[in-house]
């Protein structure tokens, strides 16, 4: 399978003096879901941002689809689509609307079919003249992600997107994920939950203090490690 990303010796300090990634490479293929798996601070959301081309890295390279993130930014945008940890949406907006806006952004001409496509697909279309303050926030959620593949990115990363919500909302965003792939959409998701690395993920990176501590195929993680010291070490 072709590499999707290559992440090759990442590291970013932050001004305060935090290293939020020490030294990160990883390479993933097209079509994979990769579970990105540390406690809160570990650099989880910093590596999405830097990846995403949002926050600039103190040393190493980025390449997306071949493209180098920071020297043809523009090129390896147009494959990624983010849904970030906070839902923000502005709230007397419809739905279609929030979906067309974003894919103007990237400068695509509008395609309703596609985005009604997306909205089928996401059980929203029911919901697409509703002004997004209306809806659940397992739906908010969800328009987060239409709008994420509104421009039809290659790669999608979710952070956290299960932060926050009951049980029942937890497995609605795994049965997302899981029409996703076989869309054939490459996924990087960030948690703090195993469980949840294990139902969606084909592999997992456990990351800590900025480090990639390792990663390995989901079934072959649980074997070696075993739910309870892969917790206990975290
Ligand atoms: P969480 O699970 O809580 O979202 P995370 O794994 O996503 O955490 P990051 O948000 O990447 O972790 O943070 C990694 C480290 O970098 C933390 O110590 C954090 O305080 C620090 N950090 C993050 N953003 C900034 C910033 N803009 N300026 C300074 N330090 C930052």
């Amino acid at each position: 399978m072709a590499a999707i990303i290559e992440i090759d010796r990442l590291s970013k300090q932050y001004g305060s003096g935090t290293k939020a990634l020490d030294d990160v490479s990883l390479t993933i293929d097209e079509g994979e879901i990769i579970a990105l798996l540390g406690p809160n601070g570990a650099g989880k959301t910093t590596l999405i941002s830097v990846i995403c081309g949002l926050v600039v890295p103190t040393g190493g390279t980025v390449r997306v689809g071949g493209h180098d993130i920071r020297r043809d930014w523009r090129a390896a945008r147009k494959l990624i689509g983010l849904v970030p940890q906070e839902i923000a949406l502005p709230p007397f907006e419809s739905v279609m609307n929030c979906v067309r806006f974003t894919r103007g952004l990237y400068g695509m001409a509008p395609d309703d079919a596609y985005l009604e496509r997306i909205l089928r697909a996401l059980a929203l279309w029911d919901k697409r003249d509703a002004a997004t303050r209306e809806l659940s926030g397992g739906m908010k959620r969800r328009v987060l992600i239409a709008k994420a593949l509104s421009h039809r990115p290659k790669v999608l990363f979710l952070d956290e997107p299960t932060a926050g919500v009951d049980v029942a909302l937890r497995r609605e965003m795994w049965e997302v994920v899981g029409d996703l792939r076989r869309e054939g959409v490459t996924i990087i998701l960030t948690t703090h939950y195993l469980e949840e690395a294990e139902e969606m993920a084909d592999r997992v990176g456990v990351i800590n203090r900025g480090q990639l501590l390792l990663v390995r195929p989901t079934a072959e993680l649980m074997g070696e490690f075993g739910r309870k010291t892969l917790i206990i070490d975290l």
